[in-house]
């Protein structure tokens, strides 16, 4: 069987399910189980309506239910009983004035919940055979809501017992992706943009052949293409490679899902739904070698440098793991860290606890916190080994100020920060610099 995953702006409106709909009925013969995310936009929506409910501003937060609601019953009638309690939800919302993450979950979950109902009755009314799954009978998480991680055993066997009969008899099965429940039966969510996720999670879980991204993009690109409009498709790229690339912001790939394609060898591919005939990217275990220096610029904006400078770190141990423990009882992934003498620099991207560290922080030394910068990220095979990367990436940008930079740390990555407002200018100088030509066995022009 293979799992194809189609992306928001592939189920955007009923001409983009139509087109997706056939992509899946020309692989019947390779027994897809397809996995959707909500129709482009509206786990945003439903977000927003909940935060507009909680802050007692109901008005706001029914005009987005209206717009969703409209949205949804044109493509499915019934959905507009699935409204009622949506709307019922965010009155209770208001009454209580607060949006916990787990009902952050609930309220994002109608988005998935009602795209597959969409899908698979898109994929009926095509004549095709089709069962739609409830994930959230399937996907087994722990209770950290908003960013749940899949329990893998429980996961494998429910999707087993609930996919593989269909798929035996040719059926085609459907599922949301993103959500997911608890053991109890409390409903959860992967994290933003966590289609991706369940994707490989039920790849891993049922030994897919192939797990296929469907996006709107010709696969993974040397810059985001949002920013380089030239930007060349990579025709293959590796694990190692592709998950830097994701953690360090290329939004084309959810950081955590190429892991349990890796442990079991599942070739990943990146194809665009709008061009079905393309190549896309083949993610491998192997990078082949490539005569360009790097293979691609990724870029995570909205991060926070945090300094702390203590003139009690001099020659003295027991500092760091002070530090990084403020870190850890607060649940916060720090991406970047710089040491001199006396200070330690260190930089987040989740700032949901920072008042709590730095208050943390301020019994170790002073503090600085600036924020509003972009870590930005070249990809490439053995670039700690290959000179001259530095010369080239801060040739090309040096007009642009570097407040931080990190390498050695990662055979394939080399990674600096500079100021949000600049971070458009050094991707595109960069591109320039580094792609002006290209190795064509391994990149090749978009489209
Ligand atoms: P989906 O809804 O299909 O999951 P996303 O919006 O999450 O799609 O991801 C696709 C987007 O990722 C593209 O439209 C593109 O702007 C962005 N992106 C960022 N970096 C890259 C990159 N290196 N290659 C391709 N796309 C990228
Ligand atoms: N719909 C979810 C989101 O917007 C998950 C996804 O699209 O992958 O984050
Ligand atoms: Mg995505």
């Amino acid at each position: 069987m293979i799992v194809m995953k189609f992306g928001g702006t592939s189920v955007e409106d009923a001409a983009a399910i139509d087109s997706s709909c056939h992509i899946v009925r020309e692989r019947l013969s390779r027994k897809p189980f397809v996995i959707v995310s909500a129709l482009g936009g509206a786990t945003n929506g439903l977000l927003e309506a909940g935060s507009f409910a909680a802050r007692s501003e109901l008005g706001k937060a029914m005009v987005i239910a209206d717009r969703l609601e409209y949205r949804h019953t044109e493509l499915l009638p019934s959905a507009a009983e699935h409204f009622v309690r949506l709307r019922e939800l965010l009155k209770a919302l208001a009454a209580i004035g607060e949006f916990s993450p787990r009902t952050q979950d609930l309220i994002a979950s109608y988005g998935e919940m009602l795209s597959s109902l969409i899908f698979a009755d898109r994929m009926k009314r095509l004549g095709v055979d089709v069962i739609h799954v409830d994930a959230r009978q399937c996907m087994v998480t722990d209770d950290r809501f908003g960013k749940a991680s899949p329990l893998m055993d429980v996961t494998t066997s429910r999707l087993e017992e609930a996919a593989q009969p269909h798929l035996n008899a040719g059926r085609v099965v459907v599922m949301g992706g993103y959500i997911a429940s608890t053991l109890a039966g409390v409903t959860t969510t992967l994290g933003r943009g966590g289609s991706d996720y369940s994707a490989a999670v039920t790849g891993a879980a049922l030994n897919a052949e192939e797990i296929q991204i469907w996006t709107d993009v010709d696969g993974m690109m040397t810059a985001d293409p949002r920013i380089v409009s030239k930007a060349w498709k990579v025709k293959e790229i590796s694990f190692d490679e592709a998950s830097e690339l994701a953690y360090f912001g290329a939004k084309v790939l959810h950081p955590l899902t190429v892991l349990p394609a890796v442990e079991k060898n599942i070739p990943v591919y990146i194809l665009n739904s709008r061009k079905p005939k393309g190549t896309g990217t083949k993610i491998t275990l192997e990078a082949r070698p490539c005569k360009n220096l790097i293979k691609s610029i990724a870029c995570k904006r909205g991060i926070t440098i945090v300094t702390v400078s203590s003139s009690r770190m001099l020659m003295a141990h027991g500092f760091l793991r002070a530090l990084f423990e403020v870190f850890d009882r607060h649940h916060t992934s720090v991406d970047m860290v710089a040491t001199s003498e006396v200070s330690v620099s260190l930089t987040l991207d989740d700032v949901s606890s920072l008042k709590a560290i730095v208050q943390e922080l301020k019994q170790l030394g002073d503090v600085e916190v600036s924020s509003q910068t972009a870590l930005i990220c070249l990809v490439g095979n053995n670039l700690k080994y290959t000179p001259g990367v530095a010369r080239r990436a801060f040739g090309s940008i040096a007009d642009i100020n570097i407040l931080m930079v990190s390498h050695g740390a990662s055979n394939i990555n080399f990674s600096f920060l500079v100021d949000e407002k600049d971070a458009n200018t050094a991707i595109k100088n960069l591109h320039a610099d580094f792609f002006s030509e290209v190795d064509p066995e391994v990149f090749e022009t978009a489209g």
